[in-house]
């Protein structure tokens, strides 16, 4: 589950149990595969399962050889895997070079690009103290800072921004910073940032590098310089499974594989800072597993009303990346997608409460009936959420307007932490979420699609931490300048300005809104009832609205 969206969901404290009713032959199988699918998936040696990581691939491995011997036929892209690429932002190539008098300066430790830097090289003989045209000019940080010390709103990146564009417009043909000052710059090269860069290489050089090669102003350097930065990329896999009855509809069943590794993406819970695995036995090896097990059930299924689809996403926890590359590139026809299924989470069933979520009731008439027949002596304790949205894969879905249902046992303490392990998974209440979605499945007696309807969206920012919200789902596996708007709740200040999915917000009052960060941030500055313009993009328009909060 993806953490960005959590807070609304309520803390469940899980409890040890045992299992110990009788079980029939059939369910002891399926039981003891639960447990060596958990065991394995949310075993060290898979480190994790980070998305474009060995750990993914093990992973992805395992799920797909259990997909073949449970008789499915590979339905990804490549055999059993839909690859698809996940955004990292930028980095430094290493042919970016900065040589001063044929000394080869060494990217990070003497010298890097900022991220405004052009990709282009120069080379030249220049004098330091001179600022002659279609040569590489040379500023020290020293003034800028210094004039600054005291002025809160000064802003560093923003006035070498001006800077680099005044000098290119003088003619130079690139800008080699450097800070002989003792004031900190605390520059460096951030490439999760979003900016427009310049029209020439903007350079920095460290402290001890700047030492070294640029103590005498009066001197004459020969200067060649190559800037390359480049788009970060990981490579993420779907794992997609088929079985194909002949039928003119098709249920997608889903579970993430992924989780956070060792927490390297910034998403864990566990804020010691010291490097441990994030097993993620119940995020979500433990829907992987009810997948797996549910795709052998389902072949052995002896009237199906439709073809079945199993897909295992990755890049779940980085913002439903897997789904949403599936959603917008499917291997099946969508139209005669009848609904979707999603488990994100089923193994932490407290045998006290026996509390399961299913969410997504709302989106379609078919499911409201089908929960409406109160079972003579249920197993669960279901707790309704209509909303087709919320923190995890089958929000994809419901997006292309399908019916979706999601299933949840609660979050607990181990949430996001390494902690979250094997042991801890109730595996007897997990064998009966399997057996329940097994059974929905068969009762949806129709051989048509299922009707679709629209529902609420769930508030899924972190609002506990601002006092405001605009009301929208924001898409956080959007590359580009700006907030792209994933979807719009009803009544809420985003909706009421005119502002749609596929718009992108770039600015909010006096703040860029580069990306969802400095989104949150620029939100953090107001509170209720306060008004301001809004900035967005729809195709190459841009508009500006006012906004009340
Ligand atoms: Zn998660």
């Amino acid at each position: 589950m993806s953490v960005r969206c959590l807070l609304l969901l309520l803390l469940v404290p899980f409890s040890f149990v045992s299992f110990s009713q009788k079980l029939k032959k059939a369910d002891k199988a399926t039981l003891t595969n639960l447990q060596a699918h958990v065991r394995f998936l949310a075993s060290d040696k898979l480190e994790g399962r980070r998305a474009g990581t060995n750990g993914e691939k093990l992973a992805r491995e395992y799920i797909s050889a259990q997909f073949q011997s449970a008789g499915l036929q590979p339905k990804g892209t490549q055999t059993w895997y839909q690859p698809f690429e996940i955004n990292e932002g930028k980095q430094v190539n290493p042919t970016t070079r900065l040589l001063i008098n044929d000394h080869d300066l060494k990217l990070d430790t003497d010298f890097f690009p900022l991220i405004i830097s052009a990709n282009k090289s120069s080379e030249a003989a220049v004098s330091m103290s001179l600022a002659e045209r279609n040569v590489p000019w040379f500023v020290d940080l020293k003034d800028i800072l210094e004039e600054n010390k005291e002025n809160p709103h000064f802003d560093l990146p923003e006035a070498l921004r001006t800077k680099a564009n005044a000098v290119a417009e003088k003619g130079a043909s690139a800008l080699i910073l450097f800070n002989s000052s003792s004031i900190p710059d605390s520059l460096r090269f951030n490439g999760k940032e979003k900016v427009e860069t310049v029209s020439i290489p903007v350079l920095y050089v460290t402290s001890s590098a700047s030492k070294k090669y640029l103590s005498d102003h009066e001197a004459t350097l020969d200067v060649k310089l190559k800037t390359d930065i480049g788009d970060k990329k990981r490579l993420g896999h779907n794992v997609v499974g088929y079985i194909d009855n002949g039928a003119n509809t098709t249920v997608v069943l889903g579970a993430h594989y992924d989780h956070l590794g060792y927490g390297e993406d910034g998403n864990s819970m566990f804020r010691t800072g010291e490097k441990q695995i994030h097993n993620g036995a119940d995020d979500n090896a433990s829907g992987t597993a009810a997948l797996i097990e549910l795709a052998r059930m389902l072949k052995t299924n002896k009237s199906p009303q439709s073809n079945f689809l199993f897909v295992a996403f990755s890049g779940e926890e980085l913002g439903l990346n897997g789904s949403k590359f599936f959603a917008d590139n499917p291997t099946v026809d969508l139209k005669q997608v009848s609904y979707m299924i999603n488990m994100d989470m089923v193994g932490r069933l407290n045998d006290s409460s026996k509390a399961l979520t299913i969410g997504g009731i709302g989106t379609s008439p078919t499911f409201g009936d089908m929960f409406k027949v109160k079972e003579r002596k249920p197993y669960f304790n279901i707790k309704i959420d209509s909303s087709g949205t919320g923190p995890s894969d089958h929000t994809s879905f419901y997006r292309k307007d399908i019916p979706v249902l999601f299933f949840f046992t609660g979050l607990h303490t181990d949430y996001h932490k390494p902690s979250d392990d094997f042991e801890k998974v109730n595996y007897g209440g997990q064998l009966q979420i399997v057996k329940y979605i097994a059974t929905l499945i068969a009762n949806v007696k129709s051989q048509n699609k299922l009707a679709f309807t629209k529902t609420r969206e769930t508030q899924t920012t972190t609002s506990a931490r601002f006092s405001v919200s605009m009301g929208i789902m924001p898409d956080y596996t959007f590359s580009g300048i700006g907030v792209r708007v994933d979807g719009v709740s009803d009544n809420r200040p985003a909706q009421k300005a005119g502002l749609k999915t596929g718009d992108v917000i770039v600015q909010l009052g006096d703040f860029n809104t580069s990306s969802v960060e400095t989104y949150m941030q620029a939100l953090s500055k107001f509170k209720k009832g306060d008004k301001t313009k809004v900035k967005y993009k729809r195709g190459t328009e841009v508009t500006e609205v006012e906004v009340q909060f």
